[in-house]
């Protein structure tokens, strides 16, 4: 099974010019949505965490099924005005606009080792926005973990000169 082959690329969504990776495909596909979770976690076990941090919106879908496979605990990284209790904030560039996530201290603990989990590394904007995020707060990063990187934009070595071990499923 090639996974790859159930993340179609959507042309000029959300913007003109952007080739959209769209997940639907992989997730209303019990086998592919299995086998992205297990190979996920093949990766992850090459990266020491206690912890994820899922990425609000699709992160959450993967950081999620991926804490259940790996019996790990799970945070959330969410977009502005959700959380009751915010403590940090960090805004970032996206490739087509920009935004801000959110966290809350107390959703984690002082020793937690985070694996910062989302679906798709583009320019790797919104992956150290989360490890700024965790800095801020005090944890300890155990590394960055997507589906899918889209290569030319260089995401993956925009993560490595800010420090932070990455890995991706498939490019
Ligand atoms: P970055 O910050 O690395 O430029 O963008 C990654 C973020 O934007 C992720 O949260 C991801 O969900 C979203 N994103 C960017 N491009 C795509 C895409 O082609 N497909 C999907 N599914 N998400 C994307």
């Amino acid at each position: 099974m090639n996974l790859l082959d159930y993340l179609p690329g959507v042309p000029d969504f959300p913007k003109p010019g952007i080739l959209f990776r769209d997940i639907s495909p992989l997730l209303a596909n019990p086998l592919a949505f299995q086998a992205a979770i297990t190979q996920l976690n093949t990766l992850a076990q090459q990266l020491d965490y206690t912890h994820i941090l899922g990425i609000e919106s699709r992160g959450f879908i993967f950081g999620s099924a991926l804490a259940h496979h790996a019996h790990r605990g799970l945070a959330l990284a969410r977009k502005p005005n959700k959380l009751p209790l915010v403590s940090h904030r960090e805004f970032y560039g996206l490739e087509y606009g920009s935004d801000s996530l959110e966290l809350q201290q107390s959703s984690l603990p002082t020793d937690a080792r985070v694996l910062i989990v989302d679906d798709v590394l583009a320019t790797g904007g919104t992956i150290v926005a989360a490890s700024l995020l965790l800095k801020k707060a005090g944890f300890t990063l155990a590394g960055a973990l997507t589906l899918l990187e889209i290569a030319g934009l260089d995401g993956s070595a925009t993560l490595s000169k800010n420090g932070i071990v990455n890995r991706s499923l498939l490019i």
